[in-house]
């Protein structure tokens, strides 16, 4: 699709100022396709890709029908989400800004009544909400529908998914007949076409296909991983490029709670986001994910839908996307703003076919990757703290232990033999990677792969392998079960980190299991005091435990983990 000026799109001078005033150079092609069919007052059904400029498609046929004169609701737009409702309300205000006497009004679940009410009164034209919130305002009587001349429904497979679809259905029929309904949405599911041929006459559809689907400037890689083991070489791919901010997408809710659970079990700081939660919860896990207090957010595409983080430096695809176009509009999340970003791609075994649909659509700019070995990943890890203990030595910016060392050396141990048992103790700290051995998949074409000597696939006994053992799920455990099981001979392990941080029974035995795999059984008895957790351990396995867990980053912390005296 073409697109146009803005000057050839029949727009008002005030308008056209308004977009000039933005730095809108020209029209994107689905504004050039929307809007002069939006302006004749006819039903539309809009489809294009995230960020593509909806907004601005709708808003500036809207802001055109607003008889300015008339101080009563003529525009209705209906958004999924709060955010959203705000999103589109400073948007349609800028793009308002030079037609005197128009005024639009968010409203939206949290904010008073009161205020929104006063807005209304004072005669807003153009009304931006949330379905939940203007059905109330509808049955309060102070939200009237009368004066409607347009309603549009934004992201409207967004708000099916998030069960609005009713409320929606009931603000409809309380329309004026005579009205103009405008719909976008990236889809359309089976009760959105309902909708459309419910509540649309005779809608032009206008969808934007769009022509180049590959995203300049990002680099893509995929990995032929086999399934048991993408956790750990995800975990890899992170440790080895030191990924602080990423999105990981999988293919269904269940994928989802099993990784979250996983990178948590190995102390990333991660956590979801699907279709099952709440929007309040979503909420809170976007603002922790956009505040960094999550590294890695783990999440469905529907959930992700219209997720708006900048910088991410890395969109993981666990699992593969359906199909080239969700590929490419999860990987546009990444290298935003000019900036190049990184998509990797997980293909496992019969897969493969999938991926080169991809490719295809994309114009073939995937490269392959190899996964790093562990060997890989310590020696990255290696190279790390060798350049930071060499800057700390430049700038002798560290404490000294001079008595210490003096009495091992008058001890006998020499100086290289002290430092090696340093850098011992230390191991284990940085990495978060689990240390096993990875089974190459059987190569599905030429060259592929080599296959690892004695690779055999020991994650079957790992404790969140899902996917493993058919019943062994993941224990959700909580100091009851635990006990349940307890061995017989144990010591006392005592962490660090207790309720005062949030944290819970559950985690610690995930994160024990998940770092030190010891057996499952030989883990009892755990206690959260408020700054610590104390947990019963097998006696052969209490040091094991102390040894692997000693320094690690867990929920953001560093564990320091010690046996207790007898
Ligand atoms: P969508 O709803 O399709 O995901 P938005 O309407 O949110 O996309 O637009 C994405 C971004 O592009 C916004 O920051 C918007 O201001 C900007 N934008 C919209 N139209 C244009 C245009 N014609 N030229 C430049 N930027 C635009
Ligand atoms: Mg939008």
């Amino acid at each position: 699709m073409e697109k146009k000026k803005f000057e050839d799109l029949g727009l008002s001078p005030f308008t056209l100022k308004a977009v000039q005033v933005m730095g809108f150079e020209e029209a994107s092609p689905i504004q050039s396709a929307a809007i002069p069919v939006l302006m004749t007052g006819c039903d539309v059904v809009g489809q294009s890709q995230t960020g593509s400029g909806k907004t601005a498609a709708f808003a500036i046929p809207a802001i055109e029908r607003v008889d300015p004169k008339l101080a009563a609701p003529q525009v209705l737009i209906l958004c999924p989400t709060r955010e959203l409702a705000v999103q589109v309300a400073e948007e349609t205000a800028k793009l308002a800004a030079f037609k005197k006497g128009v005024r639009e009004l968010p409203i939206y679940g949290g904010q008073s009544y009161e205020r929104q009410f006063r807005g209304l009164k004072q005669g807003a034209q153009i009304i931006i909400g949330t379905p939940g919130r203007v059905l109330d305002h509808l049955d309060k009587g102070t939200l009237r529908l009368d004066r409607i001349r347009t309603v549009i429904l934004d992201e409207a497979d967004r708000m099916l998914d998030m069960g609005f679809i009713e409320d929606i259905r009931t603000v409809l029929e309380r329309m004026p007949e005579e009205r103009q309904t405008v719909l976008f949405s990236a889809t359309v599911p089976k009760p959105i076409a309902d909708l459309i041929k419910t509540f649309t006459k005779e809608p032009a559809w206008v969808r934007i296909k769009s022509p180049e689907m590959t995203v300049p400037g990002i680099e893509q890689i995929w990995y032929e991983v086999d399934r048991r083991t993408k956790a750990e070489v995800l975990c890899r791919l992170i440790d080895m490029e030191d990924i602080r901010y990423a999105v990981i997408f999988c293919a269904t809710k269940l994928m989802v709670d099993d990784l979250v659970e996983q990178l948590s079990a190995r102390g990333y700081l991660a956590d979801k986001l699907h279709g099952d939660m709440t929007q309040a919860m979503r909420e809170r896990v976007m603002n922790r994910f956009r505040k960094r207090s999550i590294e890695f957010l783990v999440a469905t595409d529907v959930a992700a839908r219209g997720l708006d983080v900048k910088e991410i430096e890395v969109v993981f695809n666990y699992d593969l996307p359906n199909d080239g176009e969700d590929y490419v509009h999860r990987i546009g999340r990444t290298g935003r703003a000019g900036k190049g970003g990184k998509a990797v791609t997980f293909v496992a075994g019969r897969e493969l076919y999938k991926l080169q649909n991809i490719i295809r659509f994309t114009r073939g700019n995937i490269r392959r990757g190899k996964v790093p070995t562990l060997e890989m990943v310590e020696a990255r890890r290696a190279d790390t703290f060798f350049a930071t203990l060499r800057e700390t030595l430049e700038k002798r910016e560290f404490r000294r232990y001079d008595e210490l060392t003096d009495r091992l050396l008058e001890q006998g141990y020499s100086p290289t033999d002290i430092i090696s048992a340093l850098f011992h103790l230390r191991e284990g700290e940085a990495g978060r990677s689990s240390g096993e051995e990875i089974p190459i998949p059987t190569p599905s074409e030429g060259n592929l792969a080599a296959r690892p000597k004695g690779g055999k696939a020991e994650r079957k006994k790992a404790p969140f392998g899902r996917k493993a053992g058919k019943k062994d799920k993941p224990t959700r455990s909580t100091a009851r079960n635990v006990s349940a099981a307890g061995p017989e001979r144990t010591r006392s392990v005592i962490l660090n980190v207790g309720r005062d941080k949030g944290i819970e029974a559950g985690a610690v035995l995930g994160v024990i299991l998940g770092v030190s795999k010891v057996p499952k059984d030989s883990v009892g008895f755990i206690k959260m005091h408020d700054k610590e957790a104390h947990v019963e351990i097998a006696e052969g396995q209490a040091e094991r435990v102390v040894q692997k867990l000693n320094g690690i980053r867990f929920q953001g912390h560093r564990i320091s983990v010690r046996v207790a005296a007898k």
